[in-house]
């Protein structure tokens, strides 16, 4: 059988099986590989391969828009348990065959070192493992997509409770945090029971594959080639020395501001600075034009490849009943053109997750790569691109280009720059227990688990009063999608950050080169290595107590000078302010 012509788009493999795909790879794997000829079979495996994750990539952002819609979940999950998985499976050999044939060039160092690593790990015997647990991340998505809360006599999605979370009326706030909390609460059996299989599958994975433990396979399977475990652990540390006083300090002042005895987990998203919630946009075509000219004013380019997305319709941003929670942003690698998914709602917070623009900035710059495998390099520098986005976007949020009054793009610039600080204790809290999870022996338990949270969240989040609301706490790492999910996704966020505050640092010199640098770097993909990528970024990876200090020190001292623009707190704290806080 000769297949040697490839359908020319990935709608040709929308409803297809594996028995479609399989002949592909067929062709391929018997095709004599000679140095004259070795470049067009890549060319032609890096083309299937961008034809079928694409299609992979459409069916699963089909189901995350509309989860209650049976053939779209049928879709995304024959793609994800069944084509997908098996695809994975003949890579493996057609990338042994590339290993074997000794062929290589500079620019696929880094892709070669991928596929020997992925030939060391496989296992034919994971791959149903895996397949299961991409089922039992279904059903994760399925439970907790469909949660709603009544509210108002109004059945509403979780992030729709946001605004309430945000409300000057602290007695609001108190309900819509139990209202929100309360669904994990209530599902928490069924979740761990959940986690529980989970747990089990990645450990045998991982022992299948000759490793003691999951977190030790991780690194290996998620190419993490430049960093340990031990550099995590340094990680921690350095957030627990550096980072959790400083979030301690942030807290202290917004406890001064709201005028409260003590912070309460209620009181967190309020913003202290400004009374009423602010709501940068009213509709998602404002949100959407808002953002183009401010991405234009970061660089033309980037404006214009906004503007791409908009034409093309590869947004979907509003929340609404039946959607996936959270965003994410998906390439479509056959056109070369990234999707953003979102949940937004209209706040503040809206506006910097479109860090998902930073990835989809990445995807375009990226695309310039040859071969499939050469264009996406690791989240460390995958959350790099967005990151940095969101702070190199924030001096272009102010009226009439961005979305602020000028005094709100203040107040919108300080909540970022103190949920950078909150971000990070978050960051090392979700690693440490995951690491945990993986490596005390006691992960399959699910009453020693909540524990460990307790025990480990207490150890990086100081400065709130958890005092009789230890289930609610605990609940927080059933939310946390990542952990169910993608597994060990999550230090990537930390390790990011510390690298965008460089180029943040950068920028505040020489916005235009930071800038600049930026896009040379996206435009690297993956062939080169991590610390390449933030070098030529302006960036250098870093893991200890100095380095992350020294960032810390520089946001707080921008806290500290935007706080001084902003009208005194002396007003926020009147007696007024403290009834209307209820405390
Ligand atoms: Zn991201």
């Amino acid at each position: 059988m000769t297949v040697s012509v490839l359908p020319p788009s990935p709608s040709a493999f929308a409803k297809a099986t594996w028995d479609d795909v399989a002949p592909y790879f067929d062709e391929l794997a018997a095709r004599p590989l000679e140095p004259s000829s070795i470049e067009s079979w890549l060319l032609a495996w890096s083309t299937l391969e961008e034809l079928v994750t694409e299609a992979a990539a459409r069916a699963m952002i089909a189901y995350t828009i509309d989860t209650g819609d049976p053939d779209k979940e049928a879709d995304h999950l024959r793609f994800s348990t069944e084509v997908l998985p098996r695809m994975e499976e003949r890579s493996v050999e057609l990338a042994r065959r590339l290993v074997e044939s000794g062929y290589s060039t500079p620019d696929l160092t880094t892709t070669l070192a991928r596929f020997r690593t992925q030939i060391e790990i496989f296992r034919d015997e994971n791959v149903p493992i895996f397949a299961e647990l991409e089922e039992h991340s279904a059903r994760y998505q399925r439970i907790t997509g469909s949660i709603t809360v009544e509210w108002d006599g109004v059945e509403r999605p979780l992030p729709q409770l946001q605004p309430f979370l945000k409300s000057s009326d602290r007695a609001v706030r108190e309900r819509a945090f139990r209202a929100s909390t309360r669904p994990y609460l209530d599902r928490r059996d069924e979740l761990s029971a959940l986690f529980d299989k989970m747990y089990q599958l990645r450990m045998r994975a991982a022992r299948n594959a000759g490793f003691a433990n999951f977190r030790d396979y991780i690194f290996p399977a998620k190419f993490r080639f430049d960093y340990t475990a031990a550099d995590c652990e340094r990680f921690h540390e350095a957030v627990e020395r550096a980072v959790a006083p400083a979030v301690e300090r942030v807290l202290e002042s917004r406890r001064r501001r709201l005028g409260l005895e003590v912070l309460r987990p209620w009181d967190l998203a309020v913003d202290p600075y400004r009374p009423k919630t602010l709501r940068p946009f009213a509709n998602t075509a404002e949100f959407v034009g808002t953002a183009q000219r401010v991405f234009a004013r970061v660089d033309p380019s980037l404006g214009r490849e906004f503007q791409t997305m908009i034409d093309e319709g590869l947004l979907d941003l509003e929340s609404r009943k039946g959607k996936a929670p959270g965003g994410y942003c998906e390439t479509l690698h056959f056109h070369g053109r990234p999707f953003i998914f979102m949940n937004a709602v209209g706040l503040v917070d809206d506006v910097m997750t479109l860090h998902e623009a930073g990835h989809a900035f990445h995807a375009f710059a990226a695309h310039e790569q040859p071969l499939i495998w050469q264009r996406h390099p690791g989240s460390e520098a995958a959350e790099l691109a967005s990151m940095s986005m969101e702070l190199l976007a924030a001096p272009h949020l102010t009226q009439p280009v961005g979305y602020f009054a000028p005094e709100d793009a203040e107040s919108a610039w300080l909540e970022h720059l103190e949920d950078v600080l909150l971000s990070l204790v978050h960051i090392a809290s979700v690693d440490a227990f995951q690491t945990w999870i993986y490596t005390s022996g006691q992960g399959g338990n699910a009453d020693a688990r909540d524990a460990e949270w307790l025990r480990v969240r207490s150890r990086f989040e100081r400065g709130v009063d958890w005092s009789g609301l230890e289930q609610e706490r605990v609940a927080r790492w059933y939310r946390q999608l990542h952990i169910f999910l993608y597994p060990f996704y999550y230090i990537e966020y930390g390790i990011a950050q510390i690298g965008a505050l460089q180029i943040w640092r950068n920028s505040l010199d020489d916005p235009k080169r930071a800038v600049a640098r930026y896009r040379d770097a996206l435009a690297l993909g993956a062939v080169r290595g991590l610390p390449e990528i933030y070098h030529t970024a302006g960036a250098r990876l870093t893991f200890d107590a100095d380095g992350i200090g020294e960032l810390v020190q520089l946001v707080e001292s921008e806290i500290g000078r935007v706080r001084a623009k902003l009208p005194s707190g002396e007003g926020l704290s009147s007696p007024e302010r403290r009834v209307a806080n209820g405390s």
